[in-house]
């Protein structure tokens, strides 16, 4: 059975002057995982990695870098799921951490819950003694600018940055050499979310799914619409009665029809075929192919 993997690095119109920040992103993720997953890390574990790299990377809407909400404050949403038992741990409206999809991991694996969000999060968190940052540690240049500069704008809402700008959540999808799969999502959400505003990429079946009996699949973009579509399960669900790439097309399709919603995702169905969509105007994504080749595309 064949080893894959595939990142994703968000779906909007991203400027061509950040084309090659975002290649790269994926590239290292690619690049630090798959020798790993060859090595004989399980899907989960792979997933998790990849999203780390991604987190710590400020290009992206995850982690170091993620939007500010309209608190001037960030508040990071994740996900990951394990295909073998369809178990998943999510984290929602959580801060100063790096790392929001590990901490959905360890409430996976650590307790009797699937989710927590906010105050019990942060308190999970600080139980199992993952590091607290200084909030400024997440936070750059380029978002504290662009929270001055759509603040008081009485005409932005938060699904204008899918129309043509910024969405840069960030996931993961693998199979390990036991035919397992897994996917993880992890997002800083939207610009100027009001406080507390949870999106998609944290939802079970809209920003991740995982089912080793038919695909795994993470999503970007706009997270009212995804969820209203259940994203990753209408593809991970078509992914058992057509080709990978067709339930990718389908659920993007699903998507912009009755969820009047714009976005992209990546997957992986049960046979080891790779899954991409989006109808926004980009998306960063990688893979490593059948030869063992790291192939990046941003349209
Ligand atoms: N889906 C994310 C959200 O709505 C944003 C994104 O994908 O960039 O929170």
């Amino acid at each position: 059975m064949p080893i894959r993997l595939i990142v994703h690095g968000g779906a909007w119109s991203i400027p061509d002057e950040m084309d090659t920040a975002h290649l790269q992103g994926v590239q290292k993720a690619l690049e630090e995982v798959y020798p790993a997953l060859q090595s004989g890390i399980s899907a989960l574990e792979a997933v998790e990695r990849a999203v780390n790299i991604l987190e710590e990377d400020p290009t992206f809407d995850a982690g170091r870098g993620a939007f500010l909400n309209d608190q001037g404050e960030i508040e990071l949403d994740a996900i990951i799921m394990d295909g073998r038992d369809l178990s998943f741990g999510a984290v929602a409206a959580v801060q100063n951490l790096l790392h929001p999809v590990s901490l959905a991991r360890e409430i996976m694996t650590k307790t009797d819950h699937s989710m927590l969000v906010g105050k019990g999060a942060q308190a999970f968190a600080q139980f199992i003694g993952m590091e607290e940052l200084d909030p400024r540690a997440l936070l750059t240049d380029r978002e504290l600018a662009y929270y001055h500069q759509i603040k008081e704008d009485p005409h932005f809402k938060s699904h204008h940055p899918f129309e043509p700008f910024p969405s840069d959540t960030v996931g993961a999808v693998a199979m390990d050499g036991k035919e397992n799969i897994a996917a993880a999502t992890s997002t800083g959400g939207t610009p100027r979310k009001m406080a507390g505003r949870v999106g998609d990429s944290p939802i079970v079946g809209a920003g991740a799914y995982a089912d080793n009996e038919t695909g795994a699949v993470s999503t970007t973009g706009w997270g009212e619409s995804i969820m209203k579509v259940l994203l990753a399960k209408t593809v991970c669900d078509r992914m058992e009665r057509t080709s990978a790439l067709e339930a990718a097309k389908f659920g993007i399709q699903v998507l912009r029809e009755k969820g009047k919603g714009y976005g992209g995702l990546i997957g992986i169905n049960a046979q080891g075929d790779y899954a991409f969509a989006y109808n926004t105007e980009k998306m960063a994504w990688g893979w490593v192919d059948e030869k063992g080749t790291i192939q990046r595309r941003i349209r």
